[in-house]
Protein backbone atom coordinates (compact mmCIF):
# COMPACT_ATOMS: atom_id res chain seq x y z
CA UNK A 1 0.00 0.00 0.00
CA UNK A 2 1.38 3.30 -0.92
CA UNK A 3 1.97 5.77 2.03
CA UNK A 4 0.56 9.18 1.43
CA UNK A 5 1.64 11.93 3.56
CA UNK A 6 -1.76 13.29 4.01
CA UNK A 7 -3.04 16.47 5.66
CA UNK A 8 -4.36 15.36 8.64
CA UNK A 9 -3.70 17.40 12.00
CA UNK A 10 -5.57 18.63 14.94
CA UNK A 11 -7.67 21.80 13.54
CA UNK A 12 -8.57 24.59 16.32
CA UNK A 13 -10.46 27.57 15.20
CA UNK A 14 -8.70 30.67 15.38
CA UNK A 15 -10.10 33.90 16.06
CA UNK A 16 -7.87 37.21 14.00
CA UNK A 17 -5.29 38.07 15.94
CA UNK A 18 -7.34 41.52 17.10
CA UNK A 19 -9.58 39.73 18.47
CA UNK A 20 -7.46 37.33 20.95
CA UNK A 21 -5.95 40.53 22.48
CA UNK A 22 -6.65 42.33 25.39
CA UNK A 23 -6.05 46.14 25.87
CA UNK A 24 -2.55 46.75 27.51
CA UNK A 25 -1.00 43.52 26.34
CA UNK A 26 2.29 44.01 24.82
CA UNK A 27 4.58 42.10 23.01
CA UNK A 28 7.85 43.33 23.87
CA UNK A 29 8.90 45.65 26.47
CA UNK A 30 10.59 48.95 25.45
CA UNK A 31 13.03 50.60 28.25
CA UNK A 32 11.99 54.03 29.78
CA UNK A 33 13.93 56.32 27.53
CA UNK A 34 14.05 59.24 30.36
CA UNK A 35 11.88 62.12 28.89
CA UNK A 36 8.79 62.87 30.18
CA UNK A 37 5.45 64.11 28.52
CA UNK A 38 5.98 67.27 29.74
CA UNK A 39 9.43 67.51 28.33
CA UNK A 40 7.95 67.59 25.03
CA UNK A 41 6.94 70.09 22.83
CA UNK A 42 2.86 70.90 22.99
CA UNK A 43 2.39 71.26 19.66
CA UNK A 44 3.51 67.68 18.16
CA UNK A 45 3.68 69.55 14.60
CA UNK A 46 6.77 71.12 15.66
CA UNK A 47 8.33 67.40 15.14
CA UNK A 48 6.26 66.00 13.04
CA UNK A 49 4.16 67.86 9.33
CA UNK A 50 0.64 68.01 11.00
CA UNK A 51 -1.12 66.50 8.27
CA UNK A 52 0.63 63.20 9.07
CA UNK A 53 -0.64 63.15 12.67
CA UNK A 54 -3.23 60.72 13.54
CA UNK A 55 -6.47 62.01 15.20
CA UNK A 56 -7.21 58.51 16.73
CA UNK A 57 -4.19 56.38 18.01
CA UNK A 58 -4.02 52.60 15.20
CA UNK A 59 -6.53 49.91 16.17
CA UNK A 60 -3.82 47.60 16.47
CA UNK A 61 -3.86 44.13 18.04
CA UNK A 62 -2.68 43.90 21.52
CA UNK A 63 -0.92 40.75 22.20
CA UNK A 64 1.68 39.19 24.15
CA UNK A 65 4.67 37.44 21.99
CA UNK A 66 3.22 33.54 22.33
CA UNK A 67 -0.25 34.48 21.40
CA UNK A 68 1.24 36.16 17.86
CA UNK A 69 3.94 33.46 17.46
CA UNK A 70 1.46 30.42 17.89
CA UNK A 71 -1.35 32.40 15.65
CA UNK A 72 0.52 33.04 12.76
CA UNK A 73 2.53 29.48 13.15
CA UNK A 74 -0.63 27.79 13.39
CA UNK A 75 -1.72 29.45 10.30
CA UNK A 76 0.82 28.38 8.20
CA UNK A 77 -0.20 24.99 9.01
CA UNK A 78 -3.26 24.93 7.20
CA UNK A 79 -1.80 25.81 3.82
CA UNK A 80 -0.10 23.64 1.22
CA UNK A 81 3.09 24.49 1.02
CA UNK A 82 6.97 23.32 -0.94
CA UNK A 83 7.97 22.79 2.73
CA UNK A 84 5.39 19.99 3.56
CA UNK A 85 4.02 18.56 0.39
CA UNK A 86 5.03 18.03 -3.54
CA UNK A 87 3.46 20.84 -5.24
CA UNK A 88 3.24 20.00 -8.97
CA UNK A 89 1.05 23.34 -10.08
CA UNK A 90 2.15 23.66 -14.03
CA UNK A 91 3.97 26.74 -15.22
CA UNK A 92 4.67 27.54 -11.73
CA UNK A 93 7.64 26.02 -10.94
CA UNK A 94 7.30 25.64 -7.24
CA UNK A 95 10.72 23.47 -6.62
CA UNK A 96 12.11 23.16 -3.56
CA UNK A 97 14.08 25.86 -2.13
CA UNK A 98 17.36 25.31 -0.86
CA UNK A 99 17.61 26.52 2.23
CA UNK A 100 21.19 27.94 2.39
CA UNK A 101 19.45 30.66 -0.31
CA UNK A 102 17.63 32.15 2.62
CA UNK A 103 20.66 32.28 5.17
CA UNK A 104 22.69 34.03 2.30
CA UNK A 105 19.97 36.45 1.83
CA UNK A 106 20.12 37.00 5.40
CA UNK A 107 23.14 37.73 6.39
CA UNK A 108 23.43 40.89 8.51
CA UNK A 109 24.76 43.16 6.20
CA UNK A 110 22.57 42.07 3.27
CA UNK A 111 19.05 42.16 4.88
CA UNK A 112 19.93 45.31 6.88
CA UNK A 113 21.37 47.42 3.84
CA UNK A 114 19.68 50.72 3.30
CA UNK A 115 18.90 51.09 -0.18
CA UNK A 116 19.95 54.78 -0.02
CA UNK A 117 23.84 53.88 0.96
CA UNK A 118 25.96 55.43 -1.54
CA UNK A 119 27.29 53.12 -3.62
CA UNK A 120 31.16 53.83 -2.67
CA UNK A 121 30.14 52.16 0.38
CA UNK A 122 28.41 49.42 -0.80
CA UNK A 123 31.23 47.99 -3.47
CA UNK A 124 30.56 44.29 -2.57
CA UNK A 125 27.02 44.32 -2.97
CA UNK A 126 27.19 46.26 -5.93
CA UNK A 127 29.61 43.40 -7.65
CA UNK A 128 27.52 40.87 -6.58
CA UNK A 129 24.99 42.01 -9.15
CA UNK A 130 27.13 42.63 -11.57
CA UNK A 131 28.40 39.11 -11.52
CA UNK A 132 25.27 37.97 -11.04
CA UNK A 133 24.10 39.68 -14.56
CA UNK A 134 27.77 37.68 -15.59
CA UNK A 135 26.65 34.76 -15.12
CA UNK A 136 22.90 35.24 -17.13
CA UNK A 137 24.65 36.43 -20.11
CA UNK A 138 26.78 33.50 -20.08
CA UNK A 139 24.12 30.83 -19.55
CA UNK A 140 22.06 32.58 -22.21
CA UNK A 141 24.38 34.53 -24.80
CA UNK A 142 22.79 37.43 -24.11
CA UNK A 143 24.65 41.06 -23.43
CA UNK A 144 23.02 42.50 -20.45
CA UNK A 145 20.29 41.49 -18.00
CA UNK A 146 18.24 44.50 -16.23
CA UNK A 147 16.65 43.42 -12.73
CA UNK A 148 14.35 46.77 -12.45
CA UNK A 149 11.40 43.96 -13.24
CA UNK A 150 10.25 42.58 -10.28
CA UNK A 151 7.98 39.74 -11.90
CA UNK A 152 7.77 37.76 -14.80
CA UNK A 153 5.50 39.54 -16.11
CA UNK A 154 6.77 42.85 -15.40
CA UNK A 155 10.09 41.47 -17.09
CA UNK A 156 7.84 41.02 -20.65
CA UNK A 157 6.15 44.66 -20.53
CA UNK A 158 9.67 46.11 -19.81
CA UNK A 159 10.90 44.10 -22.93
CA UNK A 160 7.55 45.13 -24.90
CA UNK A 161 8.18 48.76 -24.26
CA UNK A 162 11.56 48.32 -25.46
CA UNK A 163 10.76 47.43 -28.62
CA UNK A 164 8.18 49.92 -29.03
CA UNK A 165 10.76 52.42 -27.58
CA UNK A 166 12.78 50.88 -31.00
CA UNK A 167 10.37 51.91 -33.54
CA UNK A 168 9.25 55.32 -32.08
CA UNK A 169 12.90 56.25 -32.93
CA UNK A 170 13.15 55.01 -35.92
CA UNK A 171 10.00 56.46 -37.19
CA UNK A 172 8.22 53.19 -37.51
CA UNK A 173 4.81 52.68 -36.26
CA UNK A 174 4.11 49.06 -35.99
CA UNK A 175 1.54 47.66 -34.00
CA UNK A 176 1.66 44.12 -34.21
CA UNK A 177 2.74 41.52 -31.39
CA UNK A 178 2.27 38.16 -33.03
CA UNK A 179 0.84 35.30 -29.91
CA UNK A 180 1.05 31.30 -30.70
CA UNK A 181 -2.04 30.28 -28.70
CA UNK A 182 0.84 28.02 -27.23
CA UNK A 183 2.15 31.15 -25.24
CA UNK A 184 1.66 32.14 -21.31
CA UNK A 185 -1.50 34.16 -21.07
CA UNK A 186 0.36 37.47 -19.65
CA UNK A 187 2.04 37.56 -23.41
CA UNK A 188 -1.09 38.97 -25.07
CA UNK A 189 -1.85 40.76 -21.26
CA UNK A 190 1.72 42.74 -21.71
CA UNK A 191 1.47 43.30 -25.52
CA UNK A 192 -1.70 45.00 -24.85
CA UNK A 193 -0.50 46.68 -22.30
CA UNK A 194 2.83 47.78 -23.61
CA UNK A 195 0.41 49.58 -26.81
CA UNK A 196 0.80 46.70 -29.25
CA UNK A 197 -1.92 44.64 -30.91
CA UNK A 198 -2.09 40.88 -30.14
CA UNK A 199 -2.81 38.59 -32.91
CA UNK A 200 -3.07 34.88 -32.14
CA UNK A 201 -1.43 32.16 -34.46
CA UNK A 202 -2.81 28.91 -33.98
CA UNK A 203 -0.09 26.18 -33.58
CA UNK A 204 -0.24 23.08 -34.86
CA UNK A 205 -1.49 19.28 -33.43
CA UNK A 206 1.93 19.00 -32.27
CA UNK A 207 1.94 22.12 -29.94
CA UNK A 208 4.26 23.94 -31.53
CA UNK A 209 4.05 26.89 -33.95
CA UNK A 210 5.30 25.94 -37.63
CA UNK A 211 7.67 28.51 -39.39
CA UNK A 212 5.70 27.80 -42.30
CA UNK A 213 2.24 29.07 -40.11
CA UNK A 214 4.36 31.92 -39.57
CA UNK A 215 4.85 33.11 -43.09
CA UNK A 216 0.94 33.57 -42.96
CA UNK A 217 1.04 36.44 -40.74
CA UNK A 218 4.39 38.53 -41.74
CA UNK A 219 3.87 42.29 -42.45
CA UNK A 220 5.71 45.66 -42.28
CA UNK A 221 3.14 46.50 -39.46
CA UNK A 222 4.99 43.34 -37.37
CA UNK A 223 7.04 44.70 -34.40
CA UNK A 224 7.81 41.36 -33.28
CA UNK A 225 6.50 37.70 -31.75
CA UNK A 226 6.15 36.86 -28.15
CA UNK A 227 6.93 33.03 -28.21
CA UNK A 228 6.79 31.24 -24.99
CA UNK A 229 9.56 28.52 -25.35
CA UNK A 230 9.33 25.78 -23.75
CA UNK A 231 5.56 27.09 -24.55
CA UNK A 232 2.37 26.36 -22.21
CA UNK A 233 1.95 22.71 -23.61
CA UNK A 234 5.58 21.84 -22.30
CA UNK A 235 6.41 21.86 -25.71
CA UNK A 236 10.13 23.10 -27.05
CA UNK A 237 9.62 25.17 -30.06
CA UNK A 238 11.69 23.10 -32.70
CA UNK A 239 11.13 25.76 -35.61
CA UNK A 240 12.35 28.89 -33.02
CA UNK A 241 15.53 29.36 -35.11
CA UNK A 242 13.66 29.54 -38.76
CA UNK A 243 11.32 31.41 -36.90
CA UNK A 244 13.83 33.84 -35.47
CA UNK A 245 14.90 34.23 -39.14
CA UNK A 246 11.31 34.93 -41.15
CA UNK A 247 10.97 37.72 -37.74
CA UNK A 248 14.63 38.96 -38.17
CA UNK A 249 14.10 39.08 -41.85
CA UNK A 250 10.95 41.08 -41.66
CA UNK A 251 13.14 43.67 -39.08
CA UNK A 252 10.61 42.46 -36.59
CA UNK A 253 11.96 40.80 -33.08
CA UNK A 254 11.82 37.94 -31.33
CA UNK A 255 10.72 37.71 -27.72
CA UNK A 256 10.89 34.49 -25.69
CA UNK A 257 9.13 34.53 -22.39
CA UNK A 258 11.90 32.36 -21.05
CA UNK A 259 10.07 31.96 -17.16
CA UNK A 260 10.85 28.03 -18.22
CA UNK A 261 14.23 28.59 -18.25
CA UNK A 262 14.56 25.64 -15.72
CA UNK A 263 13.42 23.19 -19.11
CA UNK A 264 16.79 24.11 -20.75
CA UNK A 265 19.40 25.94 -17.92
CA UNK A 266 22.89 25.18 -18.84
CA UNK A 267 22.05 23.17 -21.73
CA UNK A 268 21.72 25.80 -24.60
CA UNK A 269 21.82 29.24 -25.55
CA UNK A 270 19.27 31.68 -26.60
CA UNK A 271 21.30 33.56 -28.50
CA UNK A 272 21.90 30.54 -30.46
CA UNK A 273 18.34 30.19 -31.36
CA UNK A 274 18.08 34.18 -32.43
CA UNK A 275 16.32 35.24 -29.17
CA UNK A 276 16.56 39.29 -28.91
CA UNK A 277 14.75 39.71 -25.60
CA UNK A 278 13.80 37.25 -23.30
CA UNK A 279 12.79 37.60 -19.34
CA UNK A 280 14.10 34.39 -16.75
CA UNK A 281 11.76 34.27 -14.01
CA UNK A 282 14.35 34.58 -10.87
CA UNK A 283 12.03 33.71 -8.67
CA UNK A 284 11.12 30.19 -10.66
CA UNK A 285 14.00 29.22 -12.11
CA UNK A 286 16.39 30.04 -9.62
CA UNK A 287 14.73 29.00 -6.45
CA UNK A 288 13.08 31.86 -4.55
CA UNK A 289 10.14 31.10 -2.67
CA UNK A 290 6.95 32.42 -4.59
CA UNK A 291 3.48 32.48 -5.01
CA UNK A 292 0.72 34.70 -3.80
CA UNK A 293 2.21 37.66 -5.93
CA UNK A 294 5.51 38.07 -5.15
CA UNK A 295 8.40 39.18 -4.14
CA UNK A 296 9.78 38.53 -7.89
CA UNK A 297 12.07 39.26 -10.36
CA UNK A 298 11.71 39.11 -13.91
CA UNK A 299 15.16 40.09 -14.94
CA UNK A 300 15.20 41.00 -18.59
CA UNK A 301 18.30 40.17 -21.15
CA UNK A 302 18.66 41.46 -24.19
CA UNK A 303 21.39 41.47 -27.04
CA UNK A 304 23.82 44.26 -27.57
CA UNK A 305 21.86 46.59 -29.83
CA UNK A 306 19.04 46.99 -27.17
CA UNK A 307 21.32 47.54 -24.16
CA UNK A 308 21.12 51.14 -24.48
CA UNK A 309 17.13 50.73 -24.04
CA UNK A 310 17.18 48.84 -20.43
CA UNK A 311 15.41 50.19 -17.29
CA UNK A 312 17.81 52.44 -14.92
CA UNK A 313 19.53 52.23 -12.78
CA UNK A 314 21.74 49.58 -13.57
CA UNK A 315 25.32 48.54 -11.89
CA UNK A 316 28.23 49.67 -14.13
CA UNK A 317 31.44 48.68 -13.75
CA UNK A 318 34.66 50.74 -14.55
CA UNK A 319 38.50 49.84 -14.62
CA UNK A 320 40.65 52.46 -12.70
CA UNK A 321 44.17 52.63 -11.78
CA UNK A 322 44.87 53.10 -8.25
CA UNK A 323 46.12 56.67 -8.11
CA UNK A 324 50.07 57.01 -9.09
CA UNK A 325 51.70 54.97 -6.08
CA UNK A 326 51.04 51.52 -7.80
CA UNK A 327 50.48 51.64 -11.44
CA UNK A 328 50.43 47.83 -11.75
CA UNK A 329 47.11 47.63 -9.08
CA UNK A 330 44.22 47.50 -11.19
CA UNK A 331 41.03 48.23 -8.68
CA UNK A 332 37.43 47.71 -10.56
CA UNK A 333 34.91 50.44 -9.51
CA UNK A 334 31.31 49.33 -9.54
CA UNK A 335 28.72 52.30 -9.19
CA UNK A 336 24.76 52.89 -9.76
CA UNK A 337 24.29 54.55 -13.29
CA UNK A 338 21.70 55.69 -15.00
CA UNK A 339 23.40 56.72 -18.44
CA UNK A 340 21.37 54.68 -20.81
CA UNK A 341 20.64 56.94 -23.97
CA UNK A 342 17.57 55.18 -24.65
CA UNK A 343 16.18 54.10 -21.70
CA UNK A 344 12.89 53.47 -21.06
CA UNK A 345 13.00 54.67 -17.78
CA UNK A 346 12.63 53.29 -14.26
CA UNK A 347 10.86 50.70 -12.97
CA UNK A 348 11.48 50.65 -9.71
CA UNK A 349 12.61 53.10 -6.74
CA UNK A 350 15.71 51.66 -6.27
CA UNK A 351 17.57 48.78 -8.14
CA UNK A 352 15.98 46.09 -7.74
CA UNK A 353 14.55 43.19 -5.33
CA UNK A 354 17.81 42.68 -4.03
CA UNK A 355 16.95 39.83 -1.98
CA UNK A 356 15.44 37.69 -4.81
CA UNK A 357 18.87 38.65 -6.54
CA UNK A 358 20.92 36.88 -3.89
CA UNK A 359 18.95 33.68 -3.32
CA UNK A 360 19.42 32.95 -7.45
CA UNK A 361 22.79 34.09 -6.88
CA UNK A 362 23.39 31.89 -3.90
CA UNK A 363 21.69 29.27 -5.64
CA UNK A 364 23.93 29.14 -8.35
CA UNK A 365 27.15 29.38 -6.60
CA UNK A 366 26.11 26.37 -4.62
CA UNK A 367 25.35 24.27 -7.80
CA UNK A 368 28.46 25.15 -9.22
CA UNK A 369 29.27 25.68 -13.34
CA UNK A 370 29.43 22.00 -13.52
CA UNK A 371 26.06 20.87 -11.88
CA UNK A 372 24.01 23.68 -13.79
CA UNK A 373 22.93 21.61 -16.42
CA UNK A 374 21.88 18.60 -14.05
CA UNK A 375 18.53 21.19 -12.61
CA UNK A 376 17.27 21.22 -16.44
CA UNK A 377 17.81 17.43 -17.09
CA UNK A 378 16.35 16.13 -14.16
CA UNK A 379 13.53 18.19 -14.69
CA UNK A 380 12.79 17.35 -17.98
CA UNK A 381 13.65 13.58 -17.22
CA UNK A 382 11.09 14.38 -14.05
CA UNK A 383 8.54 15.29 -16.26
CA UNK A 384 8.82 12.65 -18.59
CA UNK A 385 8.62 9.84 -16.01
CA UNK A 386 5.14 11.13 -14.96
CA UNK A 387 3.96 11.65 -18.66
CA UNK A 388 4.81 8.33 -19.79
CA UNK A 389 3.39 6.41 -16.56
CA UNK A 390 0.74 8.61 -16.17
CA UNK A 391 -0.24 8.18 -19.76
CA UNK A 392 -0.97 4.51 -19.46
CA UNK A 393 -2.85 5.29 -16.44
CA UNK A 394 -4.66 8.48 -18.21
CA UNK A 395 -4.83 6.34 -21.42
CA UNK A 396 -5.83 8.48 -24.30
CA UNK A 397 -5.72 11.82 -22.17
CA UNK A 398 -2.53 12.85 -23.94
CA UNK A 399 -2.81 15.28 -26.65
CA UNK A 400 1.13 15.01 -27.02
CA UNK A 401 1.58 11.47 -26.76
CA UNK A 402 3.81 11.29 -29.39
CA UNK A 403 7.47 12.75 -28.17
CA UNK A 404 9.17 13.77 -25.40
CA UNK A 405 7.86 17.12 -22.98
CA UNK A 406 10.13 19.41 -21.12
CA UNK A 407 10.04 20.78 -18.08
CA UNK A 408 6.03 19.43 -17.60
CA UNK A 409 3.28 17.11 -19.23
CA UNK A 410 -0.56 18.13 -19.78
CA UNK A 411 -3.33 15.86 -20.34
CA UNK A 412 -7.11 16.41 -20.86
CA UNK A 413 -10.35 14.71 -18.63
CA UNK A 414 -10.78 12.15 -21.35
CA UNK A 415 -9.91 9.20 -18.73
CA UNK A 416 -10.98 10.70 -15.81
CA UNK A 417 -14.54 11.61 -16.89
CA UNK A 418 -14.84 8.19 -17.96
CA UNK A 419 -14.97 7.21 -14.57
CA UNK A 420 -17.23 10.35 -13.32
CA UNK A 421 -14.43 12.45 -12.06
CA UNK A 422 -14.25 16.40 -13.59
CA UNK A 423 -10.94 18.19 -13.52
CA UNK A 424 -11.55 20.13 -10.82
CA UNK A 425 -12.60 16.56 -8.37
CA UNK A 426 -9.59 14.85 -9.49
CA UNK A 427 -7.77 18.29 -8.03
CA UNK A 428 -9.81 18.48 -4.73
CA UNK A 429 -9.12 14.91 -3.84
CA UNK A 430 -5.68 14.90 -4.66
CA UNK A 431 -5.54 17.47 -1.81
CA UNK A 432 -6.33 14.36 0.24
CA UNK A 433 -3.90 12.59 -0.32
CA UNK A 434 -1.49 15.09 0.45
CA UNK A 435 -0.78 16.93 -2.82
CA UNK A 436 -0.86 20.27 -4.05
CA UNK A 437 -3.04 20.21 -6.82
CA UNK A 438 -1.46 20.68 -9.96
CA UNK A 439 -2.31 23.53 -12.09
CA UNK A 440 -6.15 23.32 -13.86
CA UNK A 441 -8.21 24.25 -16.96
CA UNK A 442 -5.25 25.70 -18.32
CA UNK A 443 -3.81 25.97 -21.07
CA UNK A 444 -7.73 27.12 -22.37
CA UNK A 445 -7.39 24.94 -25.70
CA UNK A 446 -6.48 21.89 -23.80
CA UNK A 447 -10.51 20.46 -22.81
CA UNK A 448 -10.17 20.14 -18.22
CA UNK A 449 -6.75 20.48 -18.97
CA UNK A 450 -4.19 18.86 -15.67
CA UNK A 451 -0.78 20.49 -16.46
CA UNK A 452 1.81 19.07 -14.06
CA UNK A 453 5.36 20.11 -13.42
CA UNK A 454 7.13 17.90 -10.85
CA UNK A 455 10.49 20.20 -10.97
CA UNK A 456 13.57 18.85 -10.52
CA UNK A 457 14.00 18.61 -6.83
CA UNK A 458 11.24 16.15 -6.60
CA UNK A 459 12.46 12.08 -5.96
CA UNK A 460 11.41 9.33 -8.10
CA UNK A 461 9.55 7.91 -4.99
CA UNK A 462 7.70 11.25 -4.83
CA UNK A 463 6.53 11.20 -8.22
CA UNK A 464 6.16 7.43 -7.39
CA UNK A 465 2.95 7.96 -4.59
CA UNK A 466 1.54 10.70 -7.07
CA UNK A 467 1.16 8.43 -9.60
CA UNK A 468 -0.17 5.93 -7.42
CA UNK A 469 -3.00 8.37 -6.70
CA UNK A 470 -3.87 9.55 -9.72
CA UNK A 471 -4.16 5.92 -10.38
CA UNK A 472 -6.50 5.18 -7.27
CA UNK A 473 -8.95 8.33 -8.37
CA UNK A 474 -8.69 7.28 -12.23
CA UNK A 475 -9.86 3.30 -11.13
CA UNK A 476 -11.45 3.32 -7.49
CA UNK A 477 -12.98 6.44 -6.58
CA UNK A 478 -16.69 7.23 -6.68
CA UNK A 479 -18.05 10.58 -7.95
CA UNK A 480 -19.91 10.74 -4.54
CA UNK A 481 -16.77 10.78 -2.76
CA UNK A 482 -15.42 13.40 -5.50
CA UNK A 483 -17.65 15.98 -4.93
CA UNK A 484 -17.04 16.34 -1.56
CA UNK A 485 -13.53 16.30 -1.66
CA UNK A 486 -11.24 17.87 -0.29
CA UNK A 487 -12.21 16.30 3.14
CA UNK A 488 -9.16 16.49 4.87
CA UNK A 489 -8.41 19.93 5.25
CA UNK A 490 -9.44 22.70 7.91
CA UNK A 491 -12.02 24.15 5.01
CA UNK A 492 -13.74 21.82 3.00
CA UNK A 493 -15.37 22.31 -0.54
CA UNK A 494 -15.99 25.53 -1.11
CA UNK A 495 -17.89 27.57 -3.71
CA UNK A 496 -15.41 28.84 -5.91
CA UNK A 497 -16.59 31.74 -7.47
CA UNK A 498 -18.29 32.74 -4.25
CA UNK A 499 -14.69 32.22 -2.50
CA UNK A 500 -13.41 34.78 -4.75
CA UNK A 501 -15.68 37.47 -4.90
CA UNK A 502 -17.25 37.65 -1.53
CA UNK A 503 -14.06 35.68 0.78
CA UNK A 504 -14.73 35.20 4.28
CA UNK A 505 -11.49 35.86 6.31
CA UNK A 506 -13.45 35.34 9.45
CA UNK A 507 -14.22 31.67 10.00
C1 LIG B 1 4.87 32.41 -14.35
C2 LIG B 1 4.92 32.75 -15.75
C3 LIG B 1 4.78 34.09 -16.16
C4 LIG B 1 4.47 35.22 -15.22
O1 LIG B 1 5.44 35.42 -14.23
P1 LIG B 1 5.08 36.28 -12.95
O2 LIG B 1 6.34 36.35 -12.18
O3 LIG B 1 3.99 35.55 -12.24
O4 LIG B 1 4.61 37.62 -13.42
C5 LIG B 1 4.90 34.36 -17.51
N1 LIG B 1 5.11 33.39 -18.40
C6 LIG B 1 5.25 32.09 -18.04
C7 LIG B 1 5.51 31.05 -19.09
C8 LIG B 1 5.15 31.72 -16.70
O5 LIG B 1 5.27 30.45 -16.36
Amino acid sequence: MPKFPGIKGIFLDEDPLIEQGSKGLKGISIPDCGLKKSDLKKDESAYIDAKYIRKSPPELPEVSEPTVVRHFTRLSSWNMCVDTVFYPLGSCTMKYNPKINEKIASLENIKNLHPLTPGSLIQPVLKMVYDFNEILCRLTGLAEFSFAPQAGAAGEFAGLKIIKKYFDLKGENRKTILVPDSSHGTNPASSVLAGFTPVEIKTGKAGTLAAGELEKFVSKDVAGIMITNPNTFGVFEKDIKKIAEIMHKNGSFVYMDGANFNAFLGSARVSDMGIDLIQLNLHKTFSTPHGGGGPGSGALGVVESLREFLPVPYVKVSGENASGADKNFNRQVYELAEDKNNTIGKMTPFLCNFAVVIRAYAYLLSLGRENIASVSEIAVLNANYVKKKLGKILSGSDPFEEGLCMHECVFNDKAIEENGVSTIELAKLLIDYGFHPPTVYFPKNIHGAIMIEPTETESIRTLDNFIKAVKEIRFKTKKSKAVKSPQKTKVGRVNEVIANKQPIFKY
